[in-house]
């Protein structure tokens, strides 16, 4: 045994990525995959039914009500939500595998979401990916041109609200460049790896 072996970490990073919709959370998570293999994106649990092009076991894993509320009985998730009259959840052992097996596990996930996982594991790492200013997520929101004014107005809302919960988080990422966003989360969790367990 090393002398410092016991101050090394083994397992793998849980790391909670949230952000206001509209600021690039899936464009930065697909970069940041390419630059940075050790960390798996969690794909989570929905009784909605699949759109088009949407894959079982890629998208989500698609399961009955009856299945999911079984589910939340046995513990079997980190956390869960009601979304639009759906239950989505992130599955706990699926998780928890990879994390043991030693890689990094990525949870794209709403704040309250983000905030019920860290209850549960306390060592999770989590950032916040802001936009460079407000204009410019009204801006990208725009861009998408699927939402009505008033959707969009409705997502300016949510996200000023989300914001307030920034305080709950370790990280602060601007996503001004994609690249750039993807190269500071791979950043903060090689020093995460680097920290000391205590
Ligand atoms: P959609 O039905 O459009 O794919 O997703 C609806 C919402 O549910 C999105 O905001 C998405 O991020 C969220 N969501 C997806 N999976 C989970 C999950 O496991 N837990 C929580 N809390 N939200 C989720």
């Amino acid at each position: 045994m090393r002398p410092w072996d016991g101050f090394v970490r083994s397992e793998g990073l849980l790391i909670v990525v949230s952000g206001p919709s509209g600021v690039g959370k899936d464009a930065v998570l697909t970069e940041f995959a390419k630059i940075y293999p050790r960390a798996r994106k969690c794909v989570t649990t929905t009784t909605r039914e699949p759109r088009a092009g949407e894959a079982q076991g890629v998208d989500y894993t698609f399961v009955s009500e009856e299945e999911f509320r079984g589910r939340i009985d046995a513990g079997g998730f980190l956390e869960h939500a009601e979304f639009c009259g759906n239950l989505y959840g992130t599955p706990r052992q699926w998780v928890e595998e990879r994390l043991r097996e030693g890689m990094d596990v990525v949870l794209k996930i709403d704040v309250q979401g983000g905030l019920a996982v860290k209850t549960q594991m306390p060592s999770a790492v989590m950032i916040f990916l802001v936009p460079p200013s407000m204009e410019e997520l009204e801006r990208r929101l725009r861009n998408r041109l699927t939402d009505s004014d008033e959707a969009i107005a409705g997502r300016l809302v949510r996200a000023r609200q989300e914001m307030e919960q920034i305080p709950h988080y370790d990280y602060i990422i601007e996503n001004d460049a994609v690249a750039q966003a993807a190269e500071e989360l791979k950043a903060v969790i090689i020093a995460e790896h680097c920290k000391l367990r205590r």
